[in-house]
């Protein structure tokens, strides 16, 4: 059923706009408010709160506040308010995927997707929250008995970027609750509707008022700067840029603050001659057009090998020239927006660059229709190992081939970037399959997959694509500092 304009406003008017600080949903201090627009369109769909420093402090007031009964709170509650919030998030699925849609632009299916995998950080979470487990063991002079324990860092900041407005956030807020750690949450200024939603969600399962503060800011710098110099703050997680990242890890030096950055990437996709090609293509569709290629995790340079490169080529257009571009809520919708005219022209930019350089456009090549930033799914074919579409993350519909001829030369190209958050690797050759991941710089790698993202699984970079990681058995160990008891000899005094 395709979507109705009164659907959209209905929904709409159920969103809290305010900033949620110890529980209440208030204006920022300044009365100020900034427009969230819809990417497909250029209008506005509502107005929220515009935090500045004194209302960040405020939140960080209520997550400190909160800390102490918090972390007394039984691991299995804990567990249940994530349990509650997994079937609340699901319940309300087509309101999340609908809202993501409008906000950000992804195609009403693909956020459904996002749905479904942002919820699974909540299921996961809520059973990991009670096997945050320490252990005793008899030191090896059997003097002493040593008693290892897990214990919530404290107040955290948690900043997501517009992508995935409501995975980025689960990701983090899961495995917070689960820990028994406070938070403020700094949704990007171009997503804001999606993490109020789940706000208002996690509310309405049972989270005590403080453990979740949003602050969602047209300054994010100014706003969450004085949180990152305060003593009382234990832990930041940042998702974004690595531009940003660099910046933030240098702030929290100043306090030795804890941090888990989950970076930018430059995913390389190598295709063996040995490779299933239909599968390899399918594969290519999946880590190329999901989030229309707006995601940390898409293949930004197709490394294909010689012998099959242009029936690869080929192949890969012929699907890609199926996508249709439309705004995410129209059925054949298959490629939203770009999420603002900024990133268009930096694509485009991209293109013409690797144009300009010798490389071919076999499908595609430039924007497409308006009133949104669309732009068209483009494959470049030639591109020169200098042209900058291969050193610099392309977040759009555009697939770059270069070719290679050895198993090394595949390797050189791969690693060659100071990114290493996923690789892609197609061959039928499972002993290749496996070397490759020995000899890939890469946090994950995706062998015959075209996706790696899984809540059970630990997702993060190595190189410039960050520090840590979420979800999987060390999500949670994010959140958690390990305290060691050192018990004297109880045979002591016998
Ligand atoms: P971004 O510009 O770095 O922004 C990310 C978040 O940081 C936003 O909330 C942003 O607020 C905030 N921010 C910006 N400057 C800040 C500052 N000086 N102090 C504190 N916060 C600041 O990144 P983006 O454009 O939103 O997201 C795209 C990037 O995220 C890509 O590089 C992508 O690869 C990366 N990403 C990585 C992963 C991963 O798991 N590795 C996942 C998804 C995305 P505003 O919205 O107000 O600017």
């Amino acid at each position: 059923m395709p979507v109705t304009p009164n659907q959209e406003l209905e929904l709409l008017s159920s969103i809290q706009t305010g900033l949620l600080i110890e529980g209440a949903w208030r204006p920022a201090v300044s009365g100020t408010t900034f427009d969230v627009e819809d990417p497909a369109t250029g209008k506005v769909l509502l107005n929220v709160a515009d935090a500045g420093p004194e209302d960040g402090m405020a939140a960080l007031d209520a997550a400190a506040a909160a800390q102490e009964s918090w972390a007394k709170v039984p691991a299995r509650e804990r567990g249940e308010i994530l349990r509650r919030a997994f079937e609340l998030v699901t319940a309300r699925a087509d309101d999340f995927a609908l809202l993501m849609t409008m906000e950000m632009g992804k195609p009403l299916a693909e956020a459904r997707g996002e749905v479904a995998y942002a919820a699974d950080f909540l299921r996961w979470f809520s059973e990991e929250a009670v096997r945050a487990f320490g252990r005793y063991s008899v030191a090896p002079d059997g003097k002493s008995r040593l008693l290892v324990q897990k214990k919530p860092v404290g107040p955290c900041l948690l900043i997501t970027p517009w992508n995935f407005p409501l995975a980025m956030a689960t990701r983090k807020i899961a495995p917070a609750v689960a820990a028994g750690c406070t938070m403020v949450l700094k949704p990007a200024k171009l997503t804001p509707l999606t993490a109020h939603l789940f706000a208002q969600v996690m509310q309405e399962a049972g989270l005590p008022a403080g453990v979740l503060n949003v602050i969602s800011s047209s300054s994010a710098g100014a706003t969450t700067g004085p949180l990152i110099k305060d003593p009382r703050l234990r832990k930041l997680s940042f998702t974004g840029s690595t531009e940003v990242g660099r910046r933030l890890l240098s702030d929290a030096s100043q306090t030795v603050l804890r941090t888990s950055m989950e970076l930018g990437g430059n995913a390389p996709f190598v295709v063996f001659e040995d490779a299933d090609l239909d599968s390899a293509v399918n594969g290519a569709m999946l880590a190329k057009l999901r989030n229309m290629g707006e995601a940390c995790t898409a293949a930004n340079r197709f490394i294909v090998h010689e012998a099959i490169a242009e029936e690869f080529a080929r192949k890969f257009a012929e699907k890609m020239s199926a996508m249709t571009t439309a705004r995410g809520t129209e059925p054949e919708s298959k490629i939203g927006p770009l999420i603002d005219a900024e990133s268009r022209d930096k694509v485009h930019e991209l293109v013409s660059d690797a144009v300009s350089n010798g490389a071919l456009a076999l499908l595609g090549g430039a924007p497409a229709d308006g009133p949104g930033y669309f732009y068209q799914p483009t494959i470049l074919t030639g591109v020169t190992e200098d042209a900058r579409i291969l050193s610099e993350e392309i977040f759009g519909p555009v697939a770059p081939i270069v070719t290679f001829s050895t198993e090394d030369d595949a390797v050189r190209l791969a690693n060659n970037t100071e990114y290493g958050l996923v690789a892609y690797v197609f061959t039928k050759d499972l002993n290749r399959g496996i070397r490759m991941g020995e000899k890939l710089e890469t946090g994950m790698l995706g062998l015959n997959s075209g996706v790696v993202s899984n809540a059970a699984a630990p997702f993060g970079g190595v190189k410039q694509s960050g520090l840590g990681r979420e979800g999987g058995l060390e999500g949670i160990e994010e959140y958690l500092y390990t305290q060691y008891v050192g018990i004297s000899d109880p045979y002591a005094d016998q």
